[in-house]
């Protein structure tokens, strides 16, 4: 952002008075403009033990595999919004079962919020924003070629919960170290081996 979309005049970087940090500022009249975190919203559709997967068209990660997720857009819920790039991405229709995981991604300034979900019916199809669309079981999945580690760690929770019989909500921080990510699990996480850091090469 350049210019103030109230008056035309310039945005320089200031820091407002009582705030602790640099903002975007107009040099006119002032307005602040701030900028937070992102929500990604998206969707675990499951079918009879086997899950959705969209291969992506779209940069970053064109040609990899991924859940349908992607930001929230303005006056939608989360649920909602998970809904929608469902729709979107694999013309898929679920019900929504719960929320499963939340995952922080401070390095890039966004939030991950993906539901369990149930596929509706089977007349599913890839969206404009991918090149196909499949339904995997657990020995299917494409380890090697998931286009995102927020989408490799919330697979491995589904099936580690399924083992176990529960499912629940798993949390947890993508952390960027130099040109590798970790994964650091939320603080009530009951699966030990997720809890290390272990280093993961992909956002
Ligand atoms: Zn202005």
């Amino acid at each position: 952002m350049n210019y103030c979309s109230e008056c035309g005049a310039e945005i320089i970087l200031a820091r407002p008075e009582d705030d602790n940090r640099l903002r975007h500022v107009c040099s006119a009249c002032n307005i602040i403009y701030y900028q937070n975190p992102k929500i990604v919203a998206g969707c675990i559709p499951e079918h009879k033990g086997k899950i959705l997967l969209c291969k992506r068209a779209i940069e970053p990660r064109s040609g990899y595999w991924t859940l349908p997720a992607g930001y929230m857009e303005l006056d939608e819920t989360s649920m909602e919004g998970a809904l929608r790039e469902t729709l979107e991405e694999a013309n898929a229709r679920v019900e929504i079962l719960g929320l499963y995981a939340v995952f922080n991604l401070p390095h890039v300034n966004q939030v991950y919020m993906m539901y369990r979900s149930r596929l509706l019916d089977m007349d599913y199809s890839p969206g404009t924003e991918s090149l196909d669309v499949a339904l995997y079981s657990e020995n299917e999945i494409p380890w090697n070629d998931l286009a995102f580690t927020t989408i490799r760690q919330t697979l491995r929770y589904f099936y580690a919960d399924r083992e176990v019989g529960q499912f629940r909500l798993h949390t947890g921080d993508i952390i960027k170290q130099g040109e590798k990510y970790s994964f650091r699990a939320g603080p009530d996480e009951i699966y030990d081996d997720y809890s290390s850091s272990t280093i993961i090469q992909r956002p």
